[in-house]
């Protein structure tokens, strides 16, 4: 009999696993933490440096659901964490927090090193639950034990072993799994040519959706638009949605009053500040001289830089970057993970209908409700 059996070994499973000697962490790829090491670019943005009450206002609508997570295992606890084992942190200019050597391996190492027992290659395929015991089913052989935590993450980047297949074998057990979707995606769009302007950023533009107002930084994409307020939204984007873009605020009477032979896409880079590769993008009539413009270009120009539509979808689950969707948090204890249906049996990190914001807020929710468990594991 197995004290405790941890299933998913990515950063939340690895880091419970890392805290309880006592435990079995099974993992079905052939090494721990993949998807954590392609985080950040390779760099890991572990957490965000933030008051706890703002840090909190980036989880949508699970702000109440991930609270008491948060409050035990926020940004300082997680920094503190990696410092006890050496790794030193430092945070950029908008928050986010990074390890010094900008090398997620870093990350990786801090969470794994401690882990007792390690099964690589040997997928979880069915969890059983008989009066006292739980008899857990692998690729290899059958286990039983008296604690389950599942840590199987959600259904995006499926190489990286987070391939969504175990969602069947938790419904199995009586929970219920809320529809999978793509969040923090990147969006495509054939309202405008993107190809021209790929990586060219947008600093402080407003995203208009179903009547609501978004403002952040957008960058253009061969296939559409991304960056962190595009990504912020997708979670909330149907197939074919429009988004009304705001790029700036420009002044129909100001254009006519500017030198008549000014070439017009260089007055507009002038009056707005926005790249004139964007600007040349979206103008109707970029080549044309102040002078030369007609009542409908100068429309066709305030549209374009204040209210320019765009058809958008979303790019597939599989390339996003997080899962929306998965165990239902109503059917788990917020300052436990524990299952209200199941006893137990403890369900942490992205394979719960937890989504955060760009920023480190999905790893600092792995690595807190990995805590939380460990912390109610360890009381009994
Ligand atoms: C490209 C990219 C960049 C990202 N960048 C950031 C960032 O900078 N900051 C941030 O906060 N978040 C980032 N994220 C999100 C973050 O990586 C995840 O939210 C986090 O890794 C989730 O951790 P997890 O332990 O819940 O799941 P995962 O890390 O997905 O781990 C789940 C593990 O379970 C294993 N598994 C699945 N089923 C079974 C089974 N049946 N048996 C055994 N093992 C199984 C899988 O192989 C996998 O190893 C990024 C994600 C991606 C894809």
């Amino acid at each position: 009999m197995i004290d405790i059996i941890i299933i998913g070994g990515g950063a939340s499973g690895s880091f419970l696993a890392s805290l309880l000697p006592n435990s079995h962490l099974f993992e079905k790829t052939n090494r721990l933490c993949s998807k954590l090491l392609l985080t950040g670019n390779g760099a890991c943005n572990i957490t965000h440096d933030e008051e706890i009450r703002d840090f909190i206002s980036h989880y949508y609508d699970k702000k109440n659901f991930i609270s008491p997570a948060i409050y035990s295992f926020g940004p300082e606890k997680i920094k503190e964490y990696l410092k006890s084992k050496g790794v030193d942190t430092y945070s950029r200019e908008d928050g986010k927090v990074f390890p010094t050597s900008n090398r997620a391996e870093t990350i990786k190492a801090a969470l794994t090193e401690d882990i007792k027992n390690i099964h690589l290659n040997e997928e979880v395929k069915k969890i059983e639950k008989l009066d006292s015991y739980f008899i857990v089913t692998t690729t290899k052989a059958e286990y039983k034990s008296k604690i389950v935590v599942i840590a199987t993450g959600g259904a995006s980047y499926p190489l990286t072993g987070s391939d969504g297949t175990f969602f069947p074998a938790i419904k199995a057990l009586g929970h219920k799994i809320i529809p999978l979707r793509p969040a923090l995606s990147a969006l495509t769009t054939q309202s405008i040519d993107t190809h021209k302007i790929e990586g060219v950023t947008l600093n402080n533009v407003t995203l208009l959706h179903k009547g609501k107002r978004y403002s952040g930084s957008i960058v253009f994409t061969k296939r559409g638009i991304s960056g962190p307020l595009a990504m912020n939204l997708s979670r909330s984007i149907e197939n074919n949605d429009e988004l009304t873009l705001i790029s700036a605020q420009i002044d129909r009477d100001e254009i006519k009053k500017q030198n008549g032979k000014a070439k017009c896409i260089n007055v507009l880079h002038e009056m707005t500040a926005l790249p004139k590769a964007f600007l040349e993008a979206i103008v109707p009539c970029p080549d044309k001289t102040i002078a030369e413009l007609s009542k409908k270009d100068i429309q066709g120009i305030m549209e374009a830089i204040s209210a320019l539509k765009l058809i958008v979808k979303l790019d597939k689950l599989s390339l996003a970057t997080v899962t929306k969707g998965g165990v239902d948090t109503a059917e788990l204890d917020k300052k436990t993970f524990s299952s209200k249906i199941v006893d137990n049996l403890y369900i942490i990190g992205e394979c719960t209908d937890v989504d955060g914001e760009c920023g480190g807020y999905n790893l600092t929710y792995a690595l807190a409700s990995a805590y939380c468990a460990y912390k109610a594991i360890l009381l009994g």
